[in-house]
């Protein structure tokens, strides 16, 4: 199921999800079950840096799972999943969000990235951030094609796309082992929608500690 994700585009996704409710389910056991034993939790890093930023900010939560961070954090934060798995959530393709152009300050992605077509996320992602917002990404270290200590990853073709998106990278944090995070301020509304080489990502293959 996890592997169904990541290899099928968001709206194929929504569909599916649509049709099956219970994959759904399935899906979110095993991830909770797959980063339970991690020692620290994405969503948990966003939520600390969410905590030092003000409290009038609007959030949009990209693939927000169960909502954690929306119950975790003093902004207000608006939750997106395929299926609306806790209250407050919206279900929908995050590739076409109910919201209007510029109307966020920050967008979230905890582990979200999911999809053949993640690109057009985070293309959404600068629709939806105002100029001067904040776009926050924690995705697994072996997608981006590293293999253990020998093999580093290369981050950035994928920091490129979101470069040309208006994004300018302020701080990337590598220092944990399962994943990374990044965080990036919009400096710019330059960014036209499709037309990006988006690099591709691997499945993700969560790691037990
Ligand atoms: N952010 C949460 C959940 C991460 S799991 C956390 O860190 O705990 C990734 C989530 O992205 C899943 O809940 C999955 O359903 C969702 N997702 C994947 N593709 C999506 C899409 N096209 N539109 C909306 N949500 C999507």
């Amino acid at each position: 199921m996890n592997e169904t994700l990541y290899t099928r585009s968001g709206s194929e996704a929504l569909e599916m999800m649509r049709q099956a409710p219970q994959l759904f389910e399935s899906y979110h056991e095993g991830f909770r079950q797959q980063t339970r034993d991690w020692p620290v939790q994405p969503v948990d890093v966003a939520a600390s840096w969410l905590s030092g930023l003000p409290s009038d900010l609007v959030v949009a939560d990209f693939g927000c799972g169960d909502a954690k961070l929306m119950r975790t954090v003093k902004q207000k934060v608006l939750s997106f999943d395929l299926v609306a798995n806790a209250p407050g959530v919206t279900a929908c393709n995050m590739a076409d969000l109910p919201l209007a152009d510029a109307s966020v300050d920050v967008s979230v992605f905890s582990l979200a990235l999911m999809g053949t077509d993640y690109g057009a996320f985070l293309e959404e992602a600068a629709r939806v951030t105002r100029r001067g917002g904040w776009l926050w990404i924690a995705e697994v270290r072996s997608r981006f094609g590293g293999g253990g200590v020998e093999k580093k990853e290369d981050f950035r073709p994928f920091l490129s796309c979101l470069a040309q998106l208006g994004f300018r990278l302020t701080k990337q944090d590598a220092s944990n082992r399962m994943f990374v995070t990044w965080i990036l301020k919009k400096d710019s509304d330059i960014g036209q929608k499709g037309g990006l080489r988006w690099p591709k990502l691997k499945a993700c293959v969560y790691k037990r500690r």
